[in-house]
């Protein structure tokens, strides 16, 4: 007894495997995720698997909300959208039935996943791991619907696009799984998008730092949120393909377990920023305070700011960024407060895309934002705004040359290279 469950714990790993969209896009698809959960399975290993809805699923759902009512209710919104995933984890306990695997599906609030009440965007408070151990104990695969939670109002939740990746990491961590495999269209995290840079390269391993803010400058392969608790909960993290036999894939990690670091590991872009310039503010102590207090308010969140410096001493002019889809309410909010404020005039433009350069080799390797800036001149690209942090510089350029300045960066770069 004692040898037997000495050897359960030593051989036995906890695995969380999170298939996508493209994974399960249809039955034959899903009955190939079947197999991958089966090899796992049959290494004697206890797996719980995360899925998203088909591909295009969501997107429709989104769609049909906003066929009924442009500014539909957010709690409705949720209860639409979470269906697409209900119907993958049905359809995948059947195929891993068949194929001789024990498993049942579960929804989010079967589970219950715990969320706070922020429909569209809720944030997962508490997972019980009750039922799921008691499967996984048996010899059941659960097959959890990703994206979605329940309220302590006993309300459906959604976790913002994308959140099936977060649904697979909070899972690993609750469970204190060995391993969290996030299976994906692509074999692993590039140097860019592969699908606009074809020499991109595959990254062996990154940073958790890194892909943080790859995330949430615009890579979408993960999100944010998912990469946020993984290096919290210090999840072992892997990005690789539901479509390869043995994919090797990317290893998300500490930077300690990084022998060979790369200077820049990776290039994204982001349409989703509009500029915002409130000109003539008065020069004085609040009038910011005053500005971004009441966008915050109306919790839209603000990314570069820059102001320029006074000439008179009376007034300035202040340029921020906001999310696409809020700059309707930002500026409301600020034609609202104009007297408060003090501006003469408000300038937007949502033409405006923001291309990032990110790496740890930041911290330690000079010259970077010049090399940058000579990339970006050399092709005529116009920099509107910059903002840095430890270990990206971020820039904003004009829609149209998106394409072509993360091309350019990627070869001054040479990230098609491993450089180290
Ligand atoms: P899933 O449906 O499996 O969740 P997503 O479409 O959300 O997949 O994410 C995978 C996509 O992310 C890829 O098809 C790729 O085009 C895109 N992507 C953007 N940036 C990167 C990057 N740096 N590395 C890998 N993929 C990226
Ligand atoms: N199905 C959801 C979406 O399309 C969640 C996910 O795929 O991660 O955003
Ligand atoms: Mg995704």
């Amino acid at each position: 007894m004692y040898f037997s469950v000495f050897l359960k714990d030593k051989l036995m790993a906890c695995v969380v495997q999170k298939f996508g969209g493209t994974s399960v896009a249809d039955p034959n698809r899903i009955k190939n995720v079947a197999t991958k959960v089966k090899k796992e399975y049959d290494r004697g290993n206890q797996v719980v698997v995360v899925v998203s809805a088909m591909s295009g699923v969501t997107n429709q759902l989104v769609q049909y909300c906003k066929d009924i009512d442009e500014n539909y209710n957010l709690q409705e919104y949720d209860t639409v959208v979470s269906t697409g995933e209900q119907v993958t984890i049905g359809l995948l306990a059947m195929a891993l039935q068949s194929i001789g695997v024990p498993s049942r599906s579960f929804t989010g609030w079967q589970i219950p996943l715990l969320t706070d009440q922020a429909a569209s965007k809720a944030r997962i408070h508490t997972i019980e791991t009750e039922k799921l151990r008691e499967c996984l104990d048996n010899g059941i695969v659960p097959v959890v619907a990703g994206f979605q939670g329940i309220d302590e109002n006993g309300r459906i939740t959604t976790l913002g696009r994308g959140g099936s990746d977060t649904s697979a990491v909070a899972v690993a961590a609750a469970l204190k799984a060995d391993r969290c495999d996030i299976y994906t269209d692509v074999d692993g995290v590039y140097t860019t998008d592969p699908r606009l840079v074809k020499n991109a390269r595959r990254l062996d391993q990154v940073t958790y730092e890194e892909m943080l803010e790859m995330a949430s400058l615009g890579a979408k392969v993960l999100q944010t949120r998912s990469v946020e608790l993984a290096m919290k909960y210090q999840v072992n993290l892997r990005v690789l393909s539901s479509f390869e036999e043995n994919p090797i894939g990317t290893i998300i990690c500490d930077e300690e377990s990084i022998v060979e670091k790369e200077v820049i590991s990776g290039i994204t872009y982001s349409r989703d920023e509009s500029k915002i310039t409130l000109v003539a503010v008065k020069d004085e102590p609040g009038i910011s305070a005053c500005v971004f207090d009441l966008l915050a308010e109306a919790n839209i969140c603000v990314d570069m700011i820059i102001q320029t410096e006074s000439v008179n001493r009376k007034s300035t002019d202040i340029t921020f960024t906001v999310p696409e889809s809020d700059l309707n309410g930002a500026l409301s909010v600020l034609a609202k407060h104009k007297e408060e404020i003090g501006y003469t005039d408000i300038i937007s433009d949502s033409n405006c895309v923001k291309v990032s350069l990110i790496g740890v080799g930041m911290r330690t390797h000079t010259g970077i934002a010049r090399k940058m800036f000579r990339a970006l001149s050399d092709k005529g690209i116009n920099v509107q705004t910059i903002s840095t942090s430890e270990i990206k510089i971020s820039v904003l350029i004009a829609d149209e040359y998106a394409e072509l300045a993360v091309r350019a960066l990627h070869a001054a770069f040479e990230l098609d290279v491993k450089q180290v």
